[in-house]
């Protein structure tokens, strides 16, 4: 289920919860993914070519994710609730917020799949199942309640804990067991943004020493020798704890002194295990300078990525998407409007509606105003006068001045006489805080004040229905 009236963005739904049956718990490992060996070339040459330069590393990135919520066809064992996905969105964005990547909340939805949700194998089923769903210009995370395949960790009965397909990608799998566990939304975005498993071994396995670490292992030079993906040796199993590397493998030297990067985010040395024995994972430099050379030469992956700024200005949409934002300030100019089914972001550090913006969905379509936190405080500006979210032509709302500190003049200018307006604000949880009721009301121009001087600081929505009227608009509190 979309939102379906802007007044509704910030709705969060409230998911019933549903006996679970038969499905393990146990947290489970990624499925196996395919290196785009062409992708891998271009970003190894970009990051050759500027090795030197501090460049590759300052540079901003603020990219755009969208998250899906698998259900069963009948909206059973759902696999995430809104809340859950606000939790997985802060996961991702504190896991690489040193390095000046960045994340925007692109929005989720509901997907009603009862194959999706609990019946696709990564061994077996064809990852395009997703495409219908995928939001372009986006990373697109879908959760799945079970996602099933082969898994060694648990004899196969746990399932796929997450899954990039391709590496790159604009696309992955979190299963349902794997929300909150170990960053795990992290570590499948990373696999999106180009970085293989520590332990990875397509390449050949890595020396101890570290003599082939940029052409073997996950190629990356800065990561140690991994060896839980000695396949065959069982060297995981022989750690003690599954938090210390105990075992006796060798590496293709013969030598035996592992030191694996425990607390990496691309490792599995959390998994297997019930104790959370590296509770921070993190990247190394190594790993941020490669997914950094990739946002840079991934086509792909740029076109989910936000300019500096921009100004959205001469749209009209009443159906697919606009996903637009910026690292620092998206404005628009002139008409930008959009109606019907239309999804749409627009999102920034700070966001300046003019004049001439009119998001206006129906069922299906959902308008989210975004402000990201990537650069200091974030902004929102509606400029004076802007015409609000009347549902007809005639009946206007005009909120001012906005932003306010405390009270919030509406200007109210009605078509036809009233007996009874409904005047709610609802908070950024969509929670009512305010209701008043306005009583014969006359034709022509109406003024009420609403005092938010109790309010805290953020975003409100007002809406103002009768039996005639029904009109919105969005207005900021700023103490
Ligand atoms: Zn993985």
């Amino acid at each position: 289920m979309r939102t379906n009236n802007l007044y509704k963005i910030f709705v969060l739904l409230i998911c019933l919860s549903f006996t679970l049956c038969g499905f393990s718990q146990s947290r489970g490992l990624c499925g196996t993914y395919k290196i785009d060996t062409a992708a891998l070339k271009k970003a190894k040459e970009f990051e050759n070519n500027n090795r030197l330069n501090n460049s590759i590393q300052s540079t901003s990135f603020t990219i755009r994710v969208y998250f899906h919520i698998l259900n069963c066809n009948d909206g059973s064992f759902s696999a995430a609730t809104p809340a859950q996905i606000t939790t997985e969105f802060n996961t991702l964005t504190a896991a690489y917020s040193s390095n000046n990547i960045c994340f925007i909340n692109a929005g989720y939805d509901n997907i009603y799949n009862s194959i999706l949700d609990t019946n696709f194998n990564v061994n077996t089923s064809d990852p395009s199942l997703f495409n219908y769903y995928r939001v372009p210009n986006c990373i697109n995370v879908f959760y799945p309640y079970k996602i099933k395949g082969t898994n060694s960790a648990c004899s196969g009965t746990c399932g796929i804990g997450g899954i990039s397909f391709s590496i790159p990608s604009t696309f992955c799998l979190v299963s349902r067991t794997n929300i909150a566990a170990a960053q795990t939304v992290a570590h499948e975005v990373g696999h999106c943004m180009g970085l293989l498993h520590t332990f990875d071994h397509s390449n050949g396995y890595e020396d101890i020493n570290g003599s082939n670490s940029s052409t073997a292992g996950d190629l990356v030079t800065d990561t140690q020798a991994d060896p839980y993906g000695y396949i065959g040796q069982n060297c995981y199993s022989t750690s003690s704890n599954g938090c210390t590397y105990t075992g006796y493998c060798t590496d293709p030297n013969g030598a035996n002194n592992f030191s694996p990067p425990y607390s990496n985010l691309m490792t599995y040395w959390w998994a297997g295990n019930s104790i959370t024995c590296y509770s921070s994972l993190a990247l190394t430099n190594g790993q941020y300078i490669r997914v950094n050379s990739y946002l840079n030469t991934n086509s792909d992956l740029i076109s989910c990525e936000s300019p500096p700024s921009v100004t959205e200005s001469g749209v009209s949409i009443s159906s697919g998407y606009l996903m637009a934002s910026a690292i620092n300030t998206l404005s628009t100019s002139g008409t930008v409007s959009i109606t019907g089914t239309a999804i749409s972001l627009l999102g920034g550090n700070t966001v300046i509606l003019e004049p001439g913006f009119d998001a206006n969905p129906l069922a299906g379509g959902s308008t989210l105003i975004r402000l990201s936190q990537c650069s200091g405080a974030a902004n929102f500006a509606i400029a004076e006068k802007l015409k609000s979210f009347s549902d007809d032509a005639a009946n206007t709302l005009i909120a001012y001045p906005n932003p306010t500190s405390s009270t919030i003049h509406l200007a109210i200018k009605l078509v036809h006489n009233e007996n009874k307006i409904s005047v709610r604000v609802y908070d950024i949880n969509m929670k009512a805080v305010k209701e008043i009721s306005l009583e014969n009301l006359l034709k022509g121009n109406n003024m009420v004040d609403i005092d938010l001087s109790k309010f805290s600081s953020g975003m409100y929505a007002v809406t103002m229905q009768g039996t005639d009227v029904l009109m919105r608009a969005l207005i900021v509190l700023q103490k």
